[in-house]
């Protein structure tokens, strides 16, 4: 049985069934916060949402961009696409012009950590040292405080998750990995999306740290190919938004 792809492995769907609330905040066993009623909160982490719906969740890290990101959001726009940006703050603090254009568009704005360092090993305080000026610069931006936080290089442990999740954050992984970190053509990157991506899929992609026009290119095929398919393509928050709607 297939179900929900959580770190560390699958949960049968069938297990999940009718609890929209697990089937969102997959705990993975490394227990969670007490909430005021006495309540332990799984910590809450996302691969892939299982919708009923062909609908994918496109994100981008490490932006904003000046070069790329501009470029990623008129694509987003001409094939009405919304998306998902995990963004640095330190980034953000040169470009919070492109953060705005990116809230404009309807795309949604998540924390990647202020120096995009590794969260494994450091203790609470250090996490909170890294997120909050992050939390902070997007909120002051968008009115909205992020709910959704990606690991700097995908590397955390558990008092890490655990003090995300006390934080208020989901932590977003991925299903489909785009690779588009590495010295890739833009028709290597799109085949291979197109290859893996399912309904309910996490699409990682980059907007910045390197030369990422392959992605950009590489966004020119695949997304009227996904649109072809009949692709939704909505935020991470949307998607797990239709998951809810459908339990
Ligand atoms: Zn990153």
């Amino acid at each position: 049985m297939r179900g929900v792809q959580v770190f560390g492995g699958w949960v049968a769907r069938g297990a999940l069934a009718g609890t929209a609330a697990v089937l969102l905040l997959v705990g993975v066993g490394i227990g969670g916060a007490v909430a005021r009623d006495g309540a332990v909160q799984p910590v809450r982490q996302v691969r892939s949402v299982p919708v009923s719906v062909k609908a994918v969740a496109l994100t981008f890290d490490d932006g904003p961009s000046p070069t790329y990101t501009p470029a990623i959001l008129d694509l987003l726009k001409e094939y009405g696409a919304k998306a998902t940006f995990f963004v640095i703050g330190r980034e953000i603090m040169r470009y919070p012009r492109i953060v705005r254009q990116e809230l404009q568009a309807g795309m949604e704005v998540g924390n990647h950590g202020m120096h995009h360092v590794a969260l494994k090993g450091l203790d609470p305080t250090a996490i909170a040292a890294d997120v909050l000026p992050v939390e902070r610069a997007i909120t002051a931006i968008s009115g909205n405080r992020p709910t959704l936080y990606r690991l700097p290089k995908g590397v955390g442990d558990a008092r890490a998750l655990r003090t995300l999740s006390d934080m208020g954050y989901a932590v977003v992984y991925w299903s489909v990995d785009a690779h588009d970190y590495l010295p890739r053509t833009a028709g290597a990157i799109a085949s291979q999306v197109l290859r893996e991506v399912r309904p309910g899929s996490i699409v990682i992609f980059h907007d910045a740290g390197g030369n990422r026009q392959p992605t950009v290119d590489a966004l020119k095929l695949l997304l009227p190919r996904l649109r072809a398919e009949g692709y939704q393509l909505v935020t991470v928050s949307q998607l797990m938004e239709l998951a809810r709607n459908a339990s």
